[in-house]
């Protein structure tokens, strides 16, 4: 999709409404259009990246300096029982806008929101640590190229 045809891009350009909250010279922080809960808003870098392989991870940094910033004010202004910080890559991890946001998302007792899910699913199998580790190698190399 073209950056022209963002919505995120139209509202850093002032071509879309916002409900602005906070802006400096890389990033912009407004409400989400359709709250999952009260207060819920949306952290963005101002230049076009649909997700975070696109962008420098320093970059993805300042983005989320702007997050805990939001999520702090947030926090001590609306009292929610806890804030998630979200951040969705590709269709299937649920993003739908394709320029990269954090969702600082207010948190209410029995939201019942589909990220919470169930922390002891594949509890007890037993290859669980033989690939974890595997994996944690996998990855490890990489890291340190
Ligand atoms: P995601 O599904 O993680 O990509 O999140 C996209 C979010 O952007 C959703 O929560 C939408 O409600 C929100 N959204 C879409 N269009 C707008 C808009 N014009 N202004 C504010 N929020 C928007
Ligand atoms: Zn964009």
């Amino acid at each position: 999709m073209a950056a022209s045809e963002c919505i995120f891009c139209k509202i850093v350009a002032g071509i879309a409404e916002c409900h602005e909250l906070y802006q400096d010279d890389v990033t912009l922080s407004f409400m989400d259009i359709h709250p999952a809960n009260e207060g819920h808003c949306l952290v963005i870098p101002k230049i076009h990246y649909a997700t975070v392989f696109d962008m420098p991870p320093a970059a993805f940094g300042t983005v989320a300096s702007t997050a805990a910033k939001v999520a702090r004010v947030v926090n001590e202004v609306l009292r929610p029982g806890g804030i998630s910080l979200l951040q969705a890559n590709g269709e299937l991890a649920g993003q739908s806008v394709l320029h990269v946001h954090v969702h600082v998302l207010p948190r209410v007792a029995g939201d019942d929101l589909l990220i919470n899910w169930d922390r002891t699913r594949n509890e007890g199998q037993r290859h669980d640590r033989d690939r974890i580790a595997a994996i944690a190698e996998r990855l490890r190399s990489r890291l340190h190229e």
